[in-house]
C-alpha cells in the first residue's frame, strides 16, 4: 500500500496497522481513520506514536488510545 500524506510514518512496521492488533476488522478501520491516517493530529493522539517517539518499542497490547500519559506507559514497561 502507498503511504499518504496524511498517514502516519510509522504504518509500514505499525501492528496496529499491519492488522495484527485487531480481531475486527471494523475496529481497526475505527482506530486507522482516528489515529493512522487522521495526519499530524492523529498520529500526535497516538500512544503507540508517542511512546514508541520517546524511544521505547511499544508492545502490542499498548493501544492508541490508552488512558494513561506517555510517561506512565513507559514507566510501567520499564517496571516490567
Ligand atoms: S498512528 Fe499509531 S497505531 Fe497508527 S500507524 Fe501510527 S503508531 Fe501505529
Amino acid at each position: 500500500m502507498e503511504i499518504q500524506e496524511n498517514f502516519c510514518p510509522k504504518t509500514p512496521q505499525c501492528p496496529l496497522f499491519q492488522g495484527q492488533m485487531l480481531a475486527s476488522e471494523k475496529a481497526q478501520e475505527i482506530y486507522m481513520n482516528l489515529f493512522c491516517k487522521a495526519g499530524f493530529k492523529g498520529r500526535m493522539s497516538c500512544k503507540r506514536f508517542l511512546v514508541s517517539s520517546a524511544g521505547v518499542k511499544p508492545p502490542l497490547e499498548i493501544m492508541p488510545d490508552d488512558s494513561r500519559s506517555v510517561e506512565e506507559i513507559i514507566v510501567s514497561l520499564r517496571s516490567k
